[in-house]
């Protein structure tokens, strides 16, 4: 019987992602929704790595599976570094087009060539008897003036790649997953998961496997 791993997200597009990415591992990556989980602790750590800790140890804790989260951010150097852990309620209660537009207005007077910007995500493995482990991917981009593209989601539209030369709204998800922060950070994640401490922490499990009844 393969592994399980649980995702610590209620977001299905999420998984989706997760699975497609960690598909030739002989891991099962299980929805912390089929587990029983179904809401998650408040985002308060102060970085991602605290956030995406805050929900994969709780989903451990809850379940008695390893269990992985991952948490992620745009950071805008004009902005010091905004919106940051804050990125998903930037600017309060608002559309994803009128978020972009609220941070396309604060950088109105930023002018070309000083509007570089990183997506940073951090992914964290916690098994239920307390150990961790990080990754982190980043991605630096520009922030056009204007979107471009209809496909991805949040900032994607005004995140311009010179890796790919478009922004990530136009690249397919593909072209996103090979350079974007998540894609990294799940890089490094696949990479630590071939190695033999890697399957010793993964059957860090609380739950029996059904061999052993
Ligand atoms: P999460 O941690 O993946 O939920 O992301 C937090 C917020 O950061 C999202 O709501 C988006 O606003 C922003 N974000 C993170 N990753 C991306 C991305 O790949 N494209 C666009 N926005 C992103």
């Amino acid at each position: 019987m393969s592994l399980q791993l649980l995702l610590a997200t209620s977001n299905k597009g999420k998984l989706q992602e997760f699975q497609e990415a960690l598909s030739s591992l002989d891991i099962e990556l299980v929805s912390a929704t089929e587990k029983g989980v179904t809401r998650f602790p408040e985002e308060q750590g102060s970085s991602y790595a605290e956030n995406a800790l805050l929900k994969a140890g709780y989903a451990a804790l809850a379940t008695g599976l390893p269990s992985i989260a991952d948490d992620s951010g745009l950071e805008v150097a004009a902005l010091d570094g905004s919106p940051g852990i804050y990125s998903a309620r930037f600017g309060g209660d608002l559309s994803n087009g009128e978020r972009i537009a609220y941070l396309l207005n604060k950088m109105r007077e930023v002018p070309r060539g000083a509007r570089s910007a990183r997506f940073v995500c951090a992914i964290v493995l916690a098994t239920p008897s307390g150990q961790i482990k990080t990754f982190e991917g980043e991605c630096a981009g520009e922030i056009l003036e204007g979107p471009r593209g209809e496909g991805g989601f949040g900032y994607d539209p005004i995140f311009f790649s010179p890796e790919l030369n478009k922004t990530f709204a136009e690249a397919s998800k593909e072209e996103k997953r090979r350079v974007s922060h998540r894609g990294r950070a799940l890089k490094q994640f696949l990479d630590w998961a071939l190695t033999p401490t890697a399957k010793r922490t993964m059957k860090d499990t609380l739950v029996p496997a059904e061999d052993d009844y």
